[in-house]
């Protein structure tokens, strides 16, 4: 995280911070085009936890626990309300995300699957992702 990143970090209200990075993101995308495609295509270099030929999944640039795992389509689609109509896809998705936790070795002790949908659901990136969050203890309800 950038100097300026950690100050907001400490002094802004959560809220302010996810709409900061929201627009962050937005704006990113709008110019540089969408960073999932970027690392599924492999244009963009990220540290690949799994692949096959419908989706990939890779370590979060900003990790919230100890493990934390994207796993992404390799396809484009928004969000979870564009992608209800292909559910062999959403299938395999979840069955990578148990894989990775397997790779991780958290499936034992447990883990958590999330899927942010827009901006009160706190979406940044407009790439359905999952993520596989684990090897500390998850709190309830989340945030
Ligand atoms: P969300 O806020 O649910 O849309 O999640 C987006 C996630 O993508 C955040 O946890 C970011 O840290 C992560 N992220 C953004 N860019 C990258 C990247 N290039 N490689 C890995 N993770 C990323
Ligand atoms: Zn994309």
């Amino acid at each position: 995280m950038t100097v300026m990143g950690r100050l907001a970090a400490r002094l802004l209200p959560f809220g302010v911070q996810r709409f900061f990075y929201y627009a962050y993101q937005k704006g990113k995308a709008r110019m540089f085009g969408c960073v999932f495609c970027q690392v599924a295509s492999g244009e963009k270099p990220a540290s690949i936890v799994y692949e096959d030929e419908l989706c990939v999944a890779f370590d979060d640039i900003h990790p919230r626990a100890p493990v934390h795992v994207l796993v992404v389509p390799r396809k484009h689609i928004a969000s979870l309300n564009q992608g209800t109509e292909d559910e062999a896809l959403l299938g395999r998705l979840l069955r990578a995300a148990a894989d990775v936790a397997r790779k991780k070795g958290i499936d034992g002790s447990g883990f958590r699957v999330v899927v942010n949908t827009n901006g009160e659901g706190g979406q940044t990136v407009f790439h359905l992702h999952l993520h596989v969050l684990g090897g500390r203890f998850m709190k309830w309800p989340p945030g």
